[in-house]
């Protein structure tokens, strides 16, 4: 997937540091008028934590033999609905956005995987399952149908969570 750069929020370290000094600013002034999307945020981090045993469990079976690493050609990155839950759910900020300039890597893509956490890391690296997993998964119906179920469900809170944000900053 080629992306312009333009596209890419925050990609500078200055960008980076204003928008979650920005973010952070504004959900503590409307702390009260936030407890719904914060409240959200906790089921969204609540539906992931119950998926990353499969997850991790899925890249055991298929990472360590992979010939063509996702991670290191993934033109992904966090966009405001992950920023809105890492501040909302109080998961560490990663340092930096994913990558900065068009063609570069993921910066947390290690020799032996992901270097961020999975809480932090953008809800697509989550929900991306790949042919290799795929194929597992669906030799197994009903764990395949929970986890689709499962992203669902954290699709349609991510929307909710914003929405309540922007009920909640412009109420
Ligand atoms: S998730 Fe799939 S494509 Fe990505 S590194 Fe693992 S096996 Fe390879
Ligand atoms: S954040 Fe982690 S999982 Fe996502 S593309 Fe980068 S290295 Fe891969």
């Amino acid at each position: 997937m080629q992306t312009p750069e333009a596209v890419i929020p925050w990609h500078t370290p200055s960008l980076w540091n204003e928008a979650n000094a920005a973010l952070a600013h504004l959900l503590d002034h409307r702390r009260p008028a936030l407890q719904a999307a914060r409240r959200l945020a906790d089921q969204i981090r609540g539906r992931l934590a119950s998926l990353f045993p499969l997850m991790v469990d899925l890249c055991h079976a298929t990472c360590p033999t992979c010939s063509d690493i996702c991670c290191q050609h993934a033109c992904v990155w966090i966009d405001f609905k992950d920023l809105l839950f890492l501040h909302l759910a109080a998961v560490p900020l990663p340092e930096r956005q994913l990558r900065e300039n068009r063609g570069d890597r993921c910066r947390y893509a290690a020799p032996h995987g992901c270097s961020l956490g999975r809480l932090q890391r953008p809800f697509v690296c989550t929900w991306y399952l790949c042919p290799a997993q795929t194929r597992i998964l669906r030799e197994h119906p009903a764990p395949w149908h929970q986890t689709q179920t499962c992203l669902q469900h954290i699709k349609q809170l991510r929307r909710q969570m914003e929405n309540a944000f922007i009920q909640a900053i412009t109420g």
